[in-house]
């Protein structure tokens, strides 16, 4: 049968040969409708081949699944909401200062105090004065945080959410400053 194959297909299955130098030619129609292509070593439809050499490459695949990739463990679990909040809590103390220079950024701007122009350096500035704000807690053992000298919501001047209005004091004597200046 094989063999019988080899023989090249007769110029009348052949509408052309646009394909010289490949494996390939332009031949009937399959009827699975995948057009004219096939090999000329059997005359057979180039996507049919393919499709039943992925199904058997599939069938081998799932006959010894142990043999490629990570083995599966069946006992292993989606993970729990406390696994869940766990990785984020870990997620947001890695990022820590990120976290806070973007809940700044957000009342900032609710409040219209931050200016469009800031370059993407005073942002990385914004960003250390929290870092700063962070190592002084953990150096001194009690809250630290960043403050507006000039307070963005004053009571006779308001002052903008800029590197140079940012200061890091103890969180005590800024709860008691409050919006004065
Ligand atoms: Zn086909």
């Amino acid at each position: 049968m094989q063999n019988f194959l080899k023989v090249p297909p007769p110029p009348e299955l052949c509408y052309n040969y646009p394909m010289e130098n490949t494996k390939r030619y332009i031949g009937k129609d399959c009827p699975q409708g995948h057009g004219g292509e096939r090999y000329k070593s059997n005359w057979r439809c180039v996507r049919c081949c393919q499709i039943k050499k992925q199904a058997a490459k599939k069938a081998k695949r799932e006959a010894n699944p142990k043999k490629r990739g990570r083995p599966i463990n069946p006992d292993k679990k989606p993970p729990t909401r406390e696994i869940l909040r766990e990785r984020e809590k870990r997620y947001w103390s890695k990022n820590q200062a990120k976290r806070r220079a973007k809940k700044a950024k957000y009342r900032a701007a609710k409040i219209d105090r931050m200016p469009a122009w800031l370059t993407e350096n005073d942002k990385w500035m914004i960003k250390e004065a929290h870092d700063l704000a962070i190592l002084r807690t953990e150096l001194f053992g009690f809250p630290w945080e960043v403050d507006h000298i000039i307070p963005l919501r004053g009571e006779t001047v308001s002052g903008l959410h800029v590197p140079w209005n940012l200061q890091v004091i103890p969180m005590i004597d800024n709860r008691k400053k409050g919006n004065s200046v």
